[in-house]
């Protein structure tokens, strides 16, 4: 993680400061991490990054404002919801240019991740249906039982850098529908979109407090972990991380839901079109860099195709254009959000290569011309990689497809079940009977057939299995609010008027 920052040798930057109590905060003499563009390699900006003192003001701040906003009707709650999703879809462009320039995504894309998460916003506007809770009439003689469903209180959500708008959306939507204050600790590697999702809020209605953005880096995710205002957190990142997360954030006494990281791969039989599955291959394994938890990094070849898909995608990755996100003639992808993480995506592909396998295309020395100190990565095709190698086994969260041949559907569905993640696989076939015992066996949380990047629609739930799930709560769709609610159960009796009650009172006419 980013240390206190060395200021741009150009001159100064702005500081990116956090949101609390309905305004910009950043205190004197804050500790700052830079914040780069990827596609120069430059600095433009310094994040703050939260102490103690500024955690307890966003904490004490998000106190006040769920005090407020829990407070507010259905119907006044779910107007300042259609007024945010009215704003965000007015403005999406502006947000999508933010996104870019920390990021590094081209702006097409990220206009995708925000067209998802607007989709989790549209959802959490029909809150009152999915938070409204169940009557049973007469449970016993002359008693009633239902259910009542609350909000939490204060949530926190913590997110990666790899979709610093569409994660976030994929809980504050809803978490503010159940009636919940968040307090969001997004990336330190791109935190803008965070401050401008905040100001959206405002401009919509939401009371101050009720969305915190706290900038920062592991000093303010502990703070959120141990903090015994804070009553669940939503995590998303690496899988290292969000074990630490779940398990101490457990032994807090939360809620917690953890996403981590993947290992996608893609099963190709014999009977598939290959023109379509290098088409999909390239969108899946280059789109964003690669730096998609849902991106397919396995070409998991049925012989005897593997070596015509290799020959397709290698065409088509020559066709391929890499540069600047935010150019004009918009490119195909960007750079990499860090030197350091193209480095260790370099590194991979040299274990691989040491390993024994084949670098069919070489991203490693890439660089674009006017842009020789931005942080590209070239397209990376590699065949014959060991299943024990660790480029194979690990995830590398780069622009790097690699081509496993194997001899029958059995053994891609083993080989699947075999890793140690489970976020998102897909199967590409015309055989209905072959795709629906893939979808039966396979032990992934999230399954494509002839669709290689299945994350579900806003009402269904995104989550996957084993080491890409810490916790039992997907987010958005059911779980969401299941998770962002706390439900209580009354049973109650009433004593029948004529025995006692309104009617000595005069009140009801017996
Ligand atoms: P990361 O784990 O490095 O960071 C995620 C968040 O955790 C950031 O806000 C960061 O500040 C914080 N953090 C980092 N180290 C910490 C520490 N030691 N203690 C406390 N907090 C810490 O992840 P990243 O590099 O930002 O994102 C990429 C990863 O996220 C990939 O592994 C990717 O697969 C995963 N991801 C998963 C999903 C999913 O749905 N499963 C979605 C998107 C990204």
């Amino acid at each position: 993680m980013a240390a206190s920052a060395t200021a741009d040798p150009t001159g100064d930057v702005p500081v990116i400061p956090h949101w609390i109590d309905g305004g910009e905060y950043a205190p004197d003499g804050t500790r700052t991490a830079p914040v780069f563009n990827p596609a120069t390699g430059r600095v433009s900006a310094e994040v703050a990054l939260a102490d103690e003192q500024t955690i307890e003001r966003a904490i004490a701040s998000a106190r006040r404002g769920f005090e407020v906003w829990s407070r507010y009707s259905v119907a006044r709650r779910q107007s300042v919801l259609f007024a945010f999703r009215e704003l965000l879809n007015a403005r999406k462009p502006e947000l999508a240019r933010i996104i870019t320039a920390e990021h590094g995504k081209v702006v097409s894309d990220a206009m995708g991740e925000i067209l998802r998460g607007q989709e989790v916003v549209e959802l959490a506007t029909g809150f009152p249906h999915l938070i409204k809770g169940a009557f049973s009439e007469n449970a016993s003689t002359g008693i009633d039982v239902y259910s009542i469903k609350q909000p939490l209180g204060i949530v926190g959500i913590v997110s990666p850098f790899n979709f610093p708008a569409m994660v976030p959306m994929w809980f504050f939507p809803v978490a503010l529908a159940a009636g919940n204050a968040v307090v969001l600790k997004p990336s330190e590697k791109d935190p803008s979109a965070a401050l401008w999702l905040a100001r959206l809020w405002q401009e919509a209605g939401l009371p101050d407090g009720a969305f915190t953005v706290l900038q920062g880096d592991k000093l303010a995710v502990d703070g959120l972990l141990e903090s015994p205002d804070v009553s669940s957190i939503s995590f998303v990142g690496s899988t290292p991380i969000a074990q630490y997360i779940y398990e101490t954030a457990s032994r807090h006494g939360k809620r917690v839901q953890a996403l981590g990281g993947a290992k996608n791969h893609m099963l190709v039989l014999p009977d598939a079109d290959l023109d379509l599955v290098a088409d999909q291959a390239v969108n899946a394994g280059y789109g964003a860099a690669g730096e998609r938890c849902m991106a397919i990094s396995v070409v998991l070849a049925v012989e005897p195709v593997a070596d015509a898909l290799i020959e397709k995608i290698r065409d088509r990755i020559a066709a391929l254009r890499v540069g600047d996100g935010s150019a004009e003639t918009e490119p195909d992808m960007g750079p990499l959000i860090s030197r350091a993480h193209r480095d260790k995506v370099a590194e991979y592909v040299d274990i691989a290569e040491a390993d024994g396998a084949r670098i069919v295309v070489d991203g490693r020395r890439f660089s674009v011309a006017g842009h020789e100190d931005g942080f590209f990565f070239g397209p990376t095709l590699i065949d014959g990689i060991p299943t024990s190698s660790r480029a194979y086994q690990e995830e590398i969260f780069g622009p790097v497809l690699a081509v496993v041949r194997v001899a029958t559907f059995d053994e891609g569905v083993a080989l699947i079940n075999s890793g140690r993640f489970g976020n998102g696989t897909a199967i590409f076939t015309n055989d209905g009977g072959a795709a629906r015992r893939f979808q039966n066996e396979v032990e992934v949380g999230m399954i494509g057939i002839n669709v290689p990047i299945p994350v579900p629609v806003a009402y269904h739930s995104f989550g996957g299995w084993k080491q890409s799930l810490f916790g039992d709560a997907k987010a958005y769709g059911v779980h969401g609010f299941e998770f962002f609610t706390r439900e209580k159960a009354v049973t109650s009796r009433w004593l029948d008027p004529a025995t006692r009650g309104a009617s000595e009172h005069g009140g009801i006419n017996l």
